[in-house]
């Protein structure tokens, strides 16, 4: 069987892997690149393969660097089926329309995407599946966002194991990480696999501070946040503390129409949530709201936020602010010392989120200069990641002589992860290289 690394190698978007045995010829994920107009431009380019040649694609989760380029396979002729958990439908249908959108230079037309849940196959977890006469495979919970996997693929006597993305467990929303399943070779993320993450009892304190010292001030909360995953496990937690009388009684907005389109998903599945967050929506109704929590969906809601004067909160999207209603908000109240944005996500290089966050004394949104004058805060442990020490753990299976490739990762993650796992007793481990094949 033959390996080929086409994406998510040494950085962390654009995931695609092809596999090649006999006659069958499968691929795992089909991510968008992201980062920057550079990054992007490597999306219109052709693929590495044929893709009408291709007889299946697995999906292992719906964020865009997994999925971002599946329209583009349509687009490019590829004709068999596509298999994912039903979760993970759902979710793909509303991140690649919102891409569509957002796309300078679209790689394909909107009939593709419809086509692509034409070709859909939706899988369980736990069940193996025949993709080809030559390929088998297993979907595991990944607990990583809602409907997350990784994946067992058999070939003959042999197994390989794709990661995916790792969940941060325990999760407030979201089962643990499944065990992993015994395999010859594992292709393994490496996200975080140098950092070890803050601890999640800190988080919730820290955000009940923020919250509560800006809306003492009279001041206004913009927490930009990503529409999945993220956004409900903060939903969450303000339901949780806002019960226990923890949460300042202000309005709060949910001020993105596509993180209210994910949570309409994520209420949909609770068979898919942990134990603990379904036993809150026997007690609570919906774990996603409280009495002072409004969806803003269209424009004009969203623009009559303006109207309401003083302490309020309102999370919106972009999670990184390169974009969307944050941009907004953030001319409105960036220079106004009571205020605060809030960050709970990570902020790539390049984003105007990492620039506040660097602590720039001025921004340019829209060719207007404003200085930023309100707090800046950042909580960590939202991380939807595994860090170093979780993956370490999931690979645990007391088979030291596997081999791993580690991937989605900057080299430094990824070197870090590898040199945690030799002082772990791994010794058949690899980086590959882009575009570099192995034969199995
Ligand atoms: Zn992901």
């Amino acid at each position: 069987m033959k390996i080929s690394f086409l994406g998510a190698i040494r950085e962390v978007t654009g995931s695609n892997y092809l596999l090649e045995h006999n006659n069958s010829k499968i691929v795992v994920d089909c991510g968008y690149f992201q980062g920057g107009r550079k990054s992007e431009e490597r999306n219109i380019q052709s693929f590495d393969y044929d893709p009408s040649s291709i007889d299946a694609v697995i999906i292992t989760h719906a964020h865009l660097d997994h999925i971002g380029r599946l329209p583009k396979m349509i687009a490019d002729g590829f004709k068999g089926k596509i298999y994912m958990t039903e979760v993970t439908e759902q979710l793909a249908k509303i991140v690649l329309e919102d891409a569509f959108g957002l796309m300078r230079e679209p790689t394909h037309q909107e009939k593709d995407v419809i086509q692509i849940f034409e070709q859909t196959q939706v899988v369980g977890y736990n069940q193996k599946v025949n993709i080809t006469n030559d390929f088998s495979a297993t979907f595991y919970d990944a607990g990583h966002i809602l409907g997350s996997s990784f994946v067992k693929i058999e070939w003959e006597q042999k197994s390989i194991v794709f990661s995916g993305d790792l969940g941060n467990c325990p999760n407030p929303l979201l089962n643990n990480t499944a065990k992993i399943p015994q395999s010859n070779y594992v292709v393994c993320e490496s996200t975080y696999g140098s950092r070890i993450h803050e601890k999640a009892t800190e988080k919730t304190n820290k955000l009940i501070k923020n919250i509560t010292d800006t809306i003492s001030q009279n001041g206004t909360v913009l927490i930009p946040s990503f529409a999945i995953e993220r956004t409900q496990e903060l939903l969450y937690q303000m339901d949780t503390i806002f019960d226990q009388h923890r949460l300042p009684k202000v309005p709060y907005f949910l001020d993105s129409p596509m993180a209210i389109n994910v949570t309409k998903v994520y209420k949909q599945f609770p068979n898919y949530w942990n134990i603990s967050a379904r036993d809150s929506k026997i007690k609570d109704g919906d774990i996603f709201k409280f009495p002072t929590l409004k969806e803003t969906m269209t424009t004009e809601e969203s623009k009559s936020i303006n109207n309401i004067r003083g302490a309020k909160v309102i999370i919106a999207g972009a999670g990184m602010m390169d974009g969307g209603r944050i941009v907004h908000h953030a001319k409105r109240y960036i220079s106004d010392k009571k205020n605060m944005i809030l960050f709970i996500g990570y902020q790539a290089q390049g984003t105007l989120g990492r620039s506040i966050y660097d602590g720039i004394k001025s921004v340019k949104i829209d060719r207007e200069r404003h200085s930023v004058r309100c707090r800046v805060k950042a909580i960590g442990g939202y991380s939807a990641h595994a860090d170093s020490h979780q993956i370490i753990n999931w690979l645990d299976d007391g088979d030291k002589n596997k081999h791993i490739f580690i991937t989605h990762g900057e080299e430094i993650e990824s070197e870090g992860l590898k040199n945690r796992l030799i002082e772990n007793g791994y010794s058949n481990l690899s980086i590959p290289n882009e575009k570099e094949s192995v034969e199995l």
